[in-house]
């Protein structure tokens, strides 16, 4: 049996026929930038998140300089950045000519609670990232950062579909940033992202940065950029989320068959949480001091892995700097992802599980 890390192209007929109906039915409309598509996925994502303001835009990197634009981060400035992420969160830091600071996690990828000891006179602002998926303790970086004054730009890229105590992940902060990059739990056909605020200023801000400096056409306010979302993309996330409960049942499915199934094995330590309410299953990482080795043999059972992230980013040429981000480098020597996505079914999981207990047997 050979099983995909992931396979978009699994995805069942009666979806893209959705997909090739919505694509049908704009083409016929015309309108490909703005319009009514954007219009309701930002509508939708306020509601289905509880989110005053849904700024759609281009990607979820775009999200996060947005985010740090409007804020006016900039040369200067110092933001907290966790040290194993998706180099978006530290890339931003850097583009918009502040410097990224980083700080270690815990031994779930999460930012470490004791972040506050990298706060220096120059901190504007932190980012957590709800990284695999799973939610930072928000409660209480939140009270963190107002004690210090600091702004919070939530990373919530791999957490779409997450929430805490029944408030969303990408809330919590000042600006609020995903993606919907066509592998994240709802992604599109393309590229897009989006800023969640519950500001009316930040909005505004955003707005208009993304588009050129202009809420209302040829007034310009302030030197923006073209960030806009793609209306076929919009387009396609409206079909898509429609269908998102539908993908998350199947998402906890699978993580609960592979917590149960996984159980027990001394050498193998499982994610935590990936069950509950604060976890989207955006990723399975299982750890191991095996991990290489674990991965090739699967590879040659054909089933496919990832690892996010082989790298911390202090480590990689453009942000390196010394630190010891012990728990974060143990994550990316050992940290193994398994193939966690709608497109799959229980007999691969099962399959899955049966091939780990041969390798530690
Ligand atoms: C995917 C991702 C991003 C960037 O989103 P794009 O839409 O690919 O630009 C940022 N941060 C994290 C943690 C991500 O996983």
């Amino acid at each position: 049996m050979k099983i995909p890390f992931l396979d978009l192209k699994r995805m069942d007929s009666a979806l893209k026929n959705s997909l090739k109906s919505k694509f049908e039915l704009m083409l016929d409309n015309g309108i490909f930038s703005g319009g009514v598509e954007v219009q309701a996925l930002e509508s939708h994502i306020s509601t289905y998140l509880n989110s005053p303001f849904s700024i759609s835009c281009a990607n979820g990197t775009d999200a996060l300089e947005l985010a740090l634009r409007a804020l006016e981060i900039g040369s200067g400035d110092e933001v907290i950045v966790p040290a194993l992420t998706w180099v978006s969160t530290a890339e931003v830091v850097v583009i918009v000519g502040a410097k990224p600071v980083f700080w270690d996690t815990d031994t779930d990828g999460l930012l470490a609670t004791d972040w506050e000891k990298a706060i220096t006179s120059k901190t504007k602002a932190v980012m957590p990232v709800h990284l695999y998926g799973k939610m930072v303790g928000m409660e209480v970086l939140m009270a963190q950062a107002k004690k210090h004054k600091l702004y919070v730009i939530e990373d919530g890229a791999q957490s779409f579909g997450a929430f805490q105590v029944g408030k969303a992940a990408g809330t919590f902060g000042d600006v609020g940033c995903l993606s919907f990059y066509p592998t994240k739990n709802l992604g599109a056909l393309g590229e897009a992202g989006m800023c969640l605020t519950n500001s009316v200023e930040l909005n505004s801000r955003i707005q208009m940065l993304l588009n050129h400096g202009q809420l209302v056409r040829d007034e310009h306010e302030l030197v923006g950029r073209n960030s806009r979302i793609d209306s076929l993309q919009a387009g396609f996330l409206n079909v898509f989320l429609e269908r998102f409960n539908s993908f998350q049942t199947f998402r906890k499915r699978f993580a609960k068959m592979y917590i149960e199934g996984l159980t027990g094995i001394e050498e193998l330590q499982l994610p935590s949480g990936i069950l509950e309410e604060d976890h989207n299953a955006h990723l399975f990482v299982i750890q191991t001091a095996r991990r290489n080795e674990l991965k090739r043999f699967l590879l040659e059972k054909g089933i496919g892995t990832a690892v996010h992230y082989p790298n911390i980013l202090p480590d990689t040429k453009p942000f390196r700097c010394g630190g010891d981000f012990q728990n974060a480098r143990n994550l990316s020597q050992r940290g193994l992802s398994l193939p966690l996505n709608p497109w799959m079914n229980e007999r691969e999981i099962e399959c899955i599980v049966k091939t780990i207990k041969e390798f530690f047997a």
